[in-house]
């Protein structure tokens, strides 16, 4: 893989999957690194981003689509493509198509696919945000009459760029901004030559990012060791046995938060619902109910969990006190 050190890099970001754009809102509340950092180009070391978001570009039109013809023509060098949204499969109709993005010389809307096929084997990374474009997500449960799929399943799990860069999948409903952002910043830097290959997991997420459970991260993971568990919504015990999927779950947003460092599901008593997850939603359906795996976990922590609160409770009674040695003669304190 060699660098490719240019002073500026344009950021082809298709939003003309089946999705929300609710990624593209979520970046605007990156701060490690921000949009703005990255386009006004302070941060040193790294290239400037040029980026082309259809939410978020100061193009319009036939302005905003050049770019996007113009790499596909070769005539944009080198450029980061950013996928979001589910990649349906137009070959599953006799007519019409799915979803598209702009037009060509006749007029007709061009399907995103096409885009997709045209753009990935010029560009020097491609990321996926999002679990829609990483895996497929809401859009791809069973039923769903597009076919649609994550850009793993629609490139090959074995796709690689033409830098040898395999497909970037940042999942997450939506992805957490900051990881996102981070993610980007690391193929800056792979791009400017001062980091090695990112490292992804079999997931293709980045493995920093998503090598700890949501349990491990969790603010109520106390409640969870000592057997303490709520019944209803608004407690500020674990919330497992209303549904939290945590403990199974890769994704670091408890630890990160959304927004300055505040929120995170479970944090703030949303259930974890496993949306970072290759078999998001369907191996966690119905929501909201305990999952399976936790009824014999949670018994077996009840086992030992209660006592050890007991006897935490016993010594924080003593530790909540003063020496007696301390205590003035004729005092109150105990
Ligand atoms: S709320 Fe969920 S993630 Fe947090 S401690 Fe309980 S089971 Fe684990
Ligand atoms: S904590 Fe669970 S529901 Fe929340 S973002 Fe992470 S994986 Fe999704």
């Amino acid at each position: 893989m060699t660098p490719i050190s240019p002073e500026t890099i344009d950021v082809l970001w298709i939003t003309a999957g089946l999705g929300c754009d609710g990624d593209t809102i979520a970046m605007t509340a990156a701060t490690q690194p921000s949009i703005e950092d990255l386009v006004m180009g302070a941060l040193p070391g790294i290239p400037k981003v040029r980026l082309h978001n259809p939410c978020l570009s100061y193009d319009n039109g036939d302005d905003f689509m050049r770019h996007f013809h113009r790499a596909a023509a070769g005539e944009l060098d080198p450029f980061l493509l950013v996928i979001e949204g589910s990649i349906p499969d137009e070959t599953n109709k006799a007519e019409g198509y799915w979803a598209g993005f702009g037009k060509d010389a006749t007029g007709q809307p061009i399907p995103t696919c096409e885009w997709i096929d045209r753009l990935a084997p010029r560009a020097w990374a491609v990321v996926a945000a999002g679990t829609c474009a990483t895996y497929g997500g809401i859009h791809a449960m069973p039923g769903n009459p597009t076919g649609c799929m994550g850009l793993a399943d629609y490139l090959g799990w074995e796709w690689r760029s033409k830098a040898g860069i395999p497909i970037v999948c940042v999942p997450g409903c939506p992805v957490q901004p900051d990881s996102f952002m981070e993610t980007l910043l690391y193929l800056l830097q792979q791009a400017a030559g001062r980091a090695p290959m990112i490292p992804l997991d079999e997931a293709l997420r980045p493995r920093w990012l998503f090598g700890q459970t949501v349990h491990e991260g969790c603010d109520r993971g106390g409640y969870y060791e000592q057997g303490d568990f709520a019944a209803e919504y608004g407690s500020r015990k674990c919330i497992v046995k209303l549904g939290c999927w945590g403990p199974v779950v890769l994704c670091n947003v408890p630890k990160r938060g959304w927004m300055n460092g505040i929120g995170g599901c479970p944090n703030v008593g949303g259930v974890c619902i496993g949306c970072t997850m290759p078999g998001f939603p369907d191996k966690f359906m119905p929501f909201m109910d305990e999952p399976p795996g936790a009824k014999m976990s949670t018994s077996a922590v009840l086992m030992y969990g209660r006592t050890v609160r007991a006897l935490r409770n016993f010594t924080k009674t003593s530790l909540n006190r003063e020496p007696a040695w301390r205590r003035p003669p004729g005092g109150s304190n105990g």
